[in-house]
């Protein structure tokens, strides 16, 4: 029920993704989970329960990261444990998911047909998979998204890692609230301003299949028309 998604140039994603976690609990969870690039290519830490729990386990694991997602989930689809946790993870597709993809059964018959296998029970490990396929066609990460962007329905605000593309999170949304941020060293990608408002207050809404890229401080927004659009940042007036 909540993402967020950080790039920047230090070592401190571990610790800023699950501040931002802890700042949309109140919108209420099942589980959580999370993905970072590291030297190992990318890492996924899962749990059910609070994120205290997934705190732990990443405290285990002392990941050592400037990149990575992170979700609170709702379950919609599947019930509400481990392995149905985001991030979902397909062929070099790693995403995480708010919302509820509509044309999940029939969208998974085709790509069964085109080997993929399920792991999960959910309608996102399918939409992983779509952008997974698309990709591999495309060999573009904006042209595979757009390309998932037609075919499914439903709602969704997505952030996405491609194993190609280190250091870098892509995101995109239809229906379901994500918000883009800039800071001093990094950038941001969070369903509501809360998540990252301790670094930053310079913030910019995504519009509808709008794709953001963010690498470091560096965000690129890109139309459904496939131009490129300077984002127009607004000043977040709350304190953190
Ligand atoms: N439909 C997805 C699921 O059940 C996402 C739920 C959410 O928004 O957290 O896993």
């Amino acid at each position: 029920c909540g993402i967020v998604g950080y790039s920047s140039t230090g070592f401190r994603a571990a610790h800023v993704l699950l501040h931002g976690l802890q700042t949309l609990e109140y919108r209420g969870y099942d589980s959580s989970g999370a993905a970072f690039f590291t030297a190992r290519g990318v890492e996924i830490i899962k749990s059910k329960g609070t994120v205290s729990q997934l705190q732990k386990r990443l405290e285990q694991c002392s990941i050592r990261s400037s990149c990575g997602i992170a979700h609170t989930r709702w379950a919609t689809h599947g019930a509400p444990d481990e392995r149905n946790a985001h991030p979902h993870r397909q062929g070099s597709v790693t995403l995480v998911h708010n919302g509820i993809i509509e044309n999940h059964a029939l969208l998974a018959k085709e790509l069964e047909a085109k080997g993929y296998r399920f792991h999960t029970q959910t309608d996102s490990e399918v939409a992983c998979a779509c952008i997974d396929e698309a990709y591999q066609r495309l060999k573009d990460p904006l042209r595979a998204l757009q390309c998932a962007q037609t075919r499914l329905k439903g709602s969704y605000a997505f952030a996405v890692l491609f194993d190609e593309c280190p250091d870098t999170v892509y995101a995109t949304r239809f229906d379901s609230p994500l918000i883009v941020a800039k800071g001093a060293d990094a950038s941001y990608v969070a369903s509501d301003v809360l998540a990252f408002l301790a670094y930053t207050k310079t913030y910019v809404v995504l519009e509808q299949k709008q794709i953001a890229i963010l690498h470091g401080t560096d965000i690129r927004l890109v139309d459904t028309d496939g131009q490129q659009r300077a984002p127009r940042y607004q000043e977040a007036v709350m304190d953190a």
